[in-house]
C-alpha cells in the first residue's frame, strides 16, 4: 500500500514486462466478463446508480465486455500476433519507417485513455517482417493497461527478438486523457517516449528517421 501511496499520480513504470498475476489465465474471457460485471455493477450501486433503469442495466456487462474483448485483450499472449519474418533475399539493408501507426491504450494509473501514433523503424540484417505486423505488434501492446514508455520498450524488444537485430527505433506521441480530463487538465500537452538500440544510437541515423517522421511527429 506504501508504495502505492508513494507512486501516486507520477507514471512511473516498474517493468518492462507488464506486472501479470500468475493464475492471470485460468479463467476464461467468458468467466472473466461474468466476474467484472458483477464487480462493475458493485461500483455504480456505490456512486447511488439505479440499475434497474433501463438505460445503466445494460452497463455492467458492457463494460465488461469492453475490457476483456477490446480494450485489454492485449494481456492475452493468446491474442499476440504471429511476428512472422521472412529472408531478406532482396538484400534491403537501409532504413524501413512505417509511420503514424494509430494507437488506442489505456494508462494504467488511471484505465483512461491513452490515443496517439507510433512510428517505427528498423534496418534489417538476415530478416525483414510483413510490414502491417508493425501495426498489429502496436495494437497487440496498446490493448492492456499501459504505461507510455513500457509500451514503447515492449514494442522495440519483441521486433529486435524476431528480427534478430539491434537496429530498431520507436518513437510514441499520445494525449493522456488522465492528463487532459481530470488532475492537472492540460488539453494540448502530449507525451513523446522513443527507445532505440544498435545504429539508432548514432545521431545522424536518429535523424534521418526523425527527418522522414517530421510531419507527422506532433501528436
Ligand atoms: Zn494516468
Amino acid at each position: 500500500m506504501k508504495e502505492i501511496e508513494l507512486i501516486g499520480d507520477n507514471h512511473i513504470t516498474t517493468s518492462v514486462d507488464t506486472p501479470l498475476r500468475s493464475d492471470a489465465f485460468e479463467r476464461t474471457d467468458e468467466e472473466k466478463i461474468e466476474n467484472i460485471k458483477g464487480h462493475f455493477a458493485k461500483i455504480m450501486e456505490e456512486l447511488g446508480l439505479d440499475l434497474t433503469d433501463e438505460s445503466l442495466s445494460g452497463t455492467p456487462n458492457r463494460v465488461a465486455k469492453m475490457y476483456v474483448k477490446e480494450m485489454f485483450y492485449g494481456l492475452d499472449p493468446k491474442n499476440k500476433p504471429k511476428l512472422t519474418t521472412f529472408d531478406n533475399n532482396i538484400g534491403y539493408k537501409k532504413m524501413l519507417v512505417e509511420q503514424n501507426i494509430d494507437l488506442d491504450s489505456a494508462c494504467e494509473h488511471h484505465f483512461l485513455p491513452i490515443t496517439g501514433h507510433a512510428h517505427i523503424a528498423y534496418i534489417p540484417k538476415d530478416k525483414l517482417i510483413g510490414i502491417s505486423k508493425l501495426n498489429r505488434l502496436v495494437d497487440y501492446y496498446s490493448r492492456r493497461p499501459q504505461g507510455q514508455e513500457r509500451l514503447c520498450l515492449q514494442i522495440m524488444q519483441d521486433l529486435q527478438k524476431v528480427l534478430e537485430i539491434e537496429d530498431v527505433m520507436v518513437v510514441i506521441n499520445a494525449k493522456h486523457s488522465c492528463i487532459s480530463s481530470r488532475g492537472i487538465k492540460d488539453k494540448n500537452s502530449f507525451t513523446t517516449t522513443m527507445e532505440y538500440g544498435g545504429a539508432f544510437n548514432e545521431a545522424n541515423v536518429r535523424n534521418e528517421f526523425f527527418e522522414t517522421i517530421k510531419s507527422k511527429i506532433n501528436g
